[in-house]
């Protein structure tokens, strides 16, 4: 893609109405655009690097054997009544048409699963499965100040399990804990379950995969010996410095974002809508279902609150719009460089722009692609290679440089 093609400009300052570094940054480079408080819109290189954190998801969630659907969003109000949320559910966005009809706007979508699975679900044997979708959600949040942290439409994957019994259910748990962990390492971060009260969902226990960043909501203590981590809000007393689970870790205090949860929903839903299957025994049974959420919006707003510096962003690899950016400087021509590495399926964004050495190099750290290659009078044939992270230079040549990058 060519930079002087792009319809969107960088600008210097940040935006006046935005408190956090990823709100900041991400509409500065322009990556997103705010159309209201907690709703965004996503720009040519926004949404290259908001489908690159969808692929991994959507690769992991494949992986476990998640079968990926599309739901609607529009809910007619009288699923919502069945579940009791209903008039009751603060953070659901309640609608009326013109005709005096009410619907909901999806908030999550047990109401919309459940049924649609349990219709084709006759015996044991038909379970488990697990279904999902990467889609919008909405959520009616007073405050929505986070830019893409919090927001009141956000983009989500959530997937649906459905077990003959509770031990299936935390079987299958403990395989998307270790598929959602590969996910949240993959997208460049360290994340940590934790343990958490159930919220509005499910009267029993959830998880929490929490991500260190000083921008975080959450506080939260965490072994520095083994996997142990919990909230602080549900912490007790006497946890408070040594790992209750190793017994030889210290417990460290940190802020951290929530970038995924997990919800046992226990029998909740099958008797909410009366679904029931033919269990081992010939008795009809109610399916446990669990509910499994990444945030994909969020998660690119977590990653930009990690990895910056004050020039800008500093995308990891696995997610950056583009592998490289390829600089073109007066008196020089990357033309041939250009046309050779799209050739050869390398993403890159070619800022071919009639503008200043500094004007783009300023421009390239700001937008934060890993690595930048530059084309000057000064290196001739060779190509100048920088990564983002590093001060340091190197030179090499086109087909070095394509061997790096295919
Ligand atoms: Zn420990």
């Amino acid at each position: 893609m060519r930079q002087s093609q792009l319809f969107v400009r960088t600008s210097k300052t940040s935006p006046k109405d935005e408190e956090t570094v990823n709100a900041k940054l991400l509409t500065r480079a322009g990556y997103v655009e705010k159309l209201m408080a907690g709703v965004y819109n996503y720009l040519p290189l926004g949404l290259r690097v908001l489908r690159k954190i969808e692929q991994i998801v959507r690769e992991e969630m494949n992986a476990i054997g998640g079968q990926e659907i599309l739901m609607a969003m529009l809910h007619p109000k009288e699923i919502w009544e069945k579940t009791g949320q209903w008039k009751k559910l603060d953070v659901l966005f309640e609608l009326e048409s013109r005709t005096g009809k009410e619907y909901a706007l999806g908030q999550s979508e047990e109401e919309v699963v459940s049924p649609l699975v349990m219709k084709r679900v006759s015996t044991y044997q038909d379970l488990p499965l697990a279904a999902y979708q990467i889609h919008w959600k909405f959520r009616d949040e007073l405050r929505s100040k986070s830019g893409l942290l919090r927001g009141r439409e956000f983009f989500m994957k959530d997937m649906y399990s459905f077990h003959e019994d509770q031990k299936d259910f935390e079987r299958f748990y403990e395989i998307v804990k270790q598929a959602y962990l590969k996910v949240f390492q993959r997208a460049g971060l360290v994340a940590k379950v934790t343990e958490a009260s159930g919220g509005a969902f499910s009267e029993k226990i959830s998880y929490e995969f929490m991500v260190l960043t000083d921008a975080g909501e959450d506080d939260i203590l965490y072994c520095d010996t083994c996997e142990f981590c919990v909230n602080v809000e549900i912490a007790k007393q006497k946890e408070k410095d040594k790992c209750p689970k190793c017994g030889k870790g210290k417990l460290a205090r940190a802020t951290a974002s929530e970038v995924g949860n997990v919800f046992d929903l226990g029998q909740k839903y099958g008797k909410d809508f009366d679904l029931k299957f033919v269990g081992r025994d010939g008795s009809r049974e109610y399916p446990v279902m669990g509910c499994y959420g990444i945030g994909i919006s969020r998660l690119m707003g977590v990653i930009v609150e990690r990895f910056n510096d004050e020039k800008g962003i500093l995308w990891p690899e696995s997610v950056a719009p583009f592998q490289i950016h390829l600089i073109d400087l007066k008196g020089a021509s990357a033309e041939p460089v250009y046309d050779e590495l799209t050739k050869q399926g390398i993403e890159v964004f070619y800022d071919d722009r009639d503008a200043s050495a500094g004007e783009k190099f300023a421009d390239a750290d700001l937008l934060g692609i890993p690595w930048r290659a530059v084309v000057s009078p000064k290196t001739g044939t060779k190509i100048e290679l920088k990564n983002r992270t590093s001060e340091k230079t190197e030179e090499i040549d086109l087909e070095g440089l394509i061997k790096r990058f295919s």
